[in-house]
């Protein structure tokens, strides 16, 4: 699977996507991080990339043209590279804080793509023009606003790319994780079975299997309708 960030700060983006658990999974080859500079793109002789927004208003807009010409080339770039035409099927998210909400059902949703690119706004946003020229999904990461879309953009590859077949080492562990039944994870515990007077519970150290998974079951419950009502009431409609 392959991301590709438009940005005007590469640096940002590249730094962070390579490490850990994403870095290994780009060495093995199985999900691919690239950043495009929209800089790069610019016509303008001192490189801008931003202007006032007609109808005045504060701050500055990032402008069309460097922004739709750096699509051309990503574009070419995954129509180059594919072996075959699922492999030119691409999505462009604008993370923006007028987007939907991303949530772990659109994280799966996405890890299913073959190419995701994203814009990264800055400023006070992005020219309408070129959104409406190639973008096919809006996204948000929350009901706030952000100063850029770097974030945004790494929240959302961060939860995608660990769906991916092979990112995690064990195949399980996506799969019982808190959203991704609609239930929060149960508590988890790890050595020493007593920690600070703490003990581990009992039920852990029984080896009864059947009697662990009870026991997590009513934990994931009880924990969802302590800490998110919201997520209780819908699971309680979908049981
Ligand atoms: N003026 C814009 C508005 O009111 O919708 C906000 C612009 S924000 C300061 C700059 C950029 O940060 C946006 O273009 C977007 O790419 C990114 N951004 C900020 N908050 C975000 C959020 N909650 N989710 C996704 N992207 C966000």
């Amino acid at each position: 699977m392959n991301f590709h960030i438009m940005t005007l700060f590469p640096d940002m983006v590249i730094d962070a996507m390579h490490t850990s658990i994403i870095g290994r999974a780009e060495e093995k080859g199985i999900i691919s991080v690239k950043a495009h500079n929209i800089r790069d793109y610019t016509l303008d002789k001192h490189k801008k990339v931003d202007d006032y927004p007609y109808g005045g208003g504060a701050g500055m807009l990032m402008q069309a043209q460097p922004i739709y010409d750096c699509y051309k080339a990503v574009r070419d770039e995954i129509i180059n590279n594919a072996r075959t035409t699922e492999d030119t099927y691409m999505r462009v998210i604008y993370v923006t804080p007028q987007g939907e909400l991303f949530n772990q059902k659109k994280a799966v949703e996405l890890s299913k793509e073959k190419n995701l690119v994203f814009l990264c706004g800055h400023y006070e946003g992005v020219d309408e023009r070129v959104l409406e020229e190639i973008v096919t999904d809006h996204i948000s990461i929350g009901d706030y606003v952000l100063t850029g879309g770097e974030l945004p953009a790494m929240v959302i590859i961060d939860a995608v790319s660990r769906l991916v077949e092979g990112v995690l080492s064990n195949d399980e562990s996506a799969g019982t994780e808190s959203h991704s039944d609609g239930l929060l994870e149960y508590p988890q515990y790890s050595r020493p079975e007593e920690w600070n007077g703490r003990r581990v519970p009992e039920v852990l150290l029984s080896g009864h299997h059947a009697n662990i998974e009870k026991w997590r079951m009513e934990q994931a419950v009880e924990r969802t309708k302590s800490r998110r009502p919201d997520m209780y009431e819908k699971y309680l409609k979908n049981k």
